[in-house]
């Protein structure tokens, strides 16, 4: 969760030209049976935020959209596929249709700027002990009930306080932050989809990884393109149930494991976080369910993470999950066959170490977010030489 006390703020005059200042009004999204082109050769794409014609000073034209012939726009990046009229703006509060054009007005202008440890994202098998520059533009696609950051992803961009730091700024401000990556993160991403994707580019061509934190509700065809630049992520897996998606998070579970899927077949590094909410998820059955997908698909050397939930948000008079009930569903993942498998929001837990699948040997001893011990050689157990999946040194 990110503090407002830990945001670095800078109040900005917010120059809305008239195109824009009109009334955006919310439609829910309608769905088109035709996939609209993603523009593939990104560098012919115009991503610089300031300029004439802009809406806004903050914003570019949308990566991937279908214009028709009424002007209705049908944005390609999630399976909201948000279908909009001249005036609309999209479910995830950062995109409208402003004469016919479809815009993104989450570019440049992040609400919360920090470098954590790559550990807070969390990333445990990835370059452990590294810093990541972390940036949000408020926005999201989902309504979870239970968001711990609600006040930046249930918001538009206009309305937080936020600077001005175009993706060239950003890498520039990372480089000299001394962090390995930058951070795609507390907020949703994929509502500012064409300003990550314009940063992580430049980002990698300065040697800086990239990593997305996300819900995963993406399209496949966007996902790709991000894949080419993106190193590692953690995207949530919320229930393993499609009836939970719908009322705890407005979203569905297969495009979800899809996103897992694509991420598998591009050799990203990924780790799935499941946090869990007492009364929603935190059934065995639902959770053995869960890892024998994560099994069959994805393998067992695939990280979980079982989040504590703490009330929040809508979900505010729930208790937190019980520290036994986490125990008893790792158990759950462990018999299932799973080698690595955290238990996490709880300090100090044994289970927020990592244990060779070969020995059984603590080979990450982690202390919060300190820097970890490591006892890995070359991605090896130093103990006993098994391999220990993951991105463990800078190649
Ligand atoms: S990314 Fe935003 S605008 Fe695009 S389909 Fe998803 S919710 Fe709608």
């Amino acid at each position: 969760m990110v503090s407002k006390g830990r945001r670095r703020f800078l109040l900005a005059s917010l120059a809305v030209a008239a195109g824009a200042s009109r009334s955006l009004a919310f439609r829910p999204g309608a769905r088109k049976d035709r996939d609209p082109v993603c523009r593939e050769d990104i560098r012919g794409h115009v991503f610089r935020g300031d300029g004439p014609g802009k809406p806004w000073r903050w914003s570019c034209e949308g990566f991937s959209y279908r214009r028709s012939a009424d002007g209705t726009v049908t944005c390609g990046i999630c399976p909201h596929r948000c279908h909009l009229k001249p005036g609309d703006r999209s479910v995830c509060r950062s995109k409208v249709n402003i004469g016919g054009k479809l815009y993104s007005l989450a570019y440049g202008n992040p609400c919360a700027v920090h470098v954590d440890p790559v550990e807070k994202k969390p990333l445990y098998h990835f370059l452990p002990g590294s810093r990541a520059f972390s940036i949000a533009v408020a926005g999201c696609n989902f309504r979870c009930l239970n968001c711990q950051n609600w006040e930046i992803s249930q918001a538009r961009p206009r309305d937080v306080e936020h600077i001005e730091l175009f993706p060239a700024q950003v890498v520039a401000a990372a480089g000299r932050s001394g962090a390995a990556s930058v951070a795609y993160t507390y907020s949703e991403p994929i509502s500012f989809f064409e300003y990550m994707l314009a940063t992580s580019r430049l980002a990698r061509a300065e040697g800086i990884r990239n990593l997305w934190i996300s819900n995963g509700y993406i399209n496949r065809k966007p996902l790709e393109t991000l894949c080419r630049f993106i190193d590692a992520a953690n995207v949530n897996l919320k229930a393993f149930s499609n009836q939970v998606y719908r009322c705890l998070n407005g979203g569905r579970l297969n495009p979800v494991l899809n996103t897992f899927k694509t991420l598998r077949d591009h050799g990203v590094h990924f780790e799935i976080t499941n946090l869990v909410v007492p009364g929603y998820n935190d059934k065995p059955d639902m959770v053995k369910r869960m890892c024998a997908w994560i099994l069959e698909n994805l393998g067992a050397d695939r990280p979980l993470h079982l989040l504590r939930f703490f009330p929040r948000y809508k979900l505010d008079r729930l208790p937190p999950t019980a520290p036994a009930t986490l125990e008893r569903l790792r158990k759950v993942c462990r018999d299932a066959g799973l080698h690595y498998v955290y238990i996490g929001n709880v300090p100090g837990h044994p289970a927020n170490h990592t244990y060779c699948p070969g020995c059984g040997k603590l080979v990450v001893r982690r202390h919060g977010f300190a820097r970890p011990e490591v006892h890995l050689q070359g991605g090896k157990c130093v103990f006993c030489g098994t391999a220990v999946a993951g991105v463990w040194e800078k190649g």
